[in-house]
């Protein structure tokens, strides 16, 4: 047995009745809160948050090797390589020990990630719970994300990088949506709205399936 198969069966999933678990793929745009609702999720379900843009963000900060190889792909606003976003995610699932579920923010966003995640899982005889996907219109999300840009400095966070993920986001992560409507786990939500109304809606569609 190889060092990764190894490693991916010693894990958190023997230490939690497995069948309680939720796993929900918080999926969309750049901008479309799907950080803000992953707070409030993590918080009424009692779930880990597992970003794999703030992972990357703090690797980046922390001038690590995969932060250092990641630093260009983010500054333009590409994906970083699904080899090394899929080895950092075997990392960070395997040191949580005690895990009701996980909300996946900003993973998968390839269908390889996708096919790596219904594996990683099925192996422990878990599942994606849900994909919920937020809606929000093109103007709104550039709107939110200069205003994020001037509030926190995020580098990113600026008019032409923020073309470039959206249009990334069309091209490389809406396919991700397909390969979870052909499992029925596909929920879209509208994005638009204050924050709790958002947030009922997830709810409801969270609550309709447990
Ligand atoms: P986010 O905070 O989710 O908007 O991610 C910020 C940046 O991190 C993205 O523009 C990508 O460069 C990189 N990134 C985050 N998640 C992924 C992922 N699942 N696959 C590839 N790159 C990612």
């Amino acid at each position: 047995m190889g060092a990764i198969q190894s490693h991916l069966l010693r894990g958190w999933i023997f230490t939690k009745n497995i069948s309680t678990m939720i796993n929900i793929v918080l999926f969309g745009p750049p901008g479309s809160g799907k950080g803000t609702q992953s707070e409030k999720l993590i918080e009424k379900y009692g779930l880990n948050h597992l970003s794999t843009g703030d992972i990357l963000r703090s690797e980046l900060a922390n001038s690590t090797p995969l932060g250092k190889k990641a630093k260009a792909f983010m500054n333009r606003g590409d994906l970083v390589p699904d080899k090394d976003v899929i080895e950092m995610v075997i990392n960070k699932l395997d040191s949580y020990e005690d895990a009701n579920g996980f909300i996946f923010d900003g993973f998968p966003r390839t269908q390889e990630q996708a096919r790596f995640l219904r594996h990683h899982l099925t192996d422990r005889d878990l599942r994606v719970t849900l994909m919920i996907r937020l809606e929000v219109a093109h103007e709104e999300l550039v709107k939110r994300l200069l205003l994020r840009g001037e509030k926190t400095g995020r580098t990113d966070d600026e008019i032409s990088i923020i073309e470039n993920r959206i249009d990334v986001y069309l091209q490389q992560s809406e396919p991700v949506v397909e390969f979870y409507e052909k499992m029925r786990k596909y929920v879209p939500i509208i994005g638009a709205g204050t924050i709790d109304d958002i947030f009922y809606r997830i709810c409801q569609a969270i609550d309709a399936r447990i």
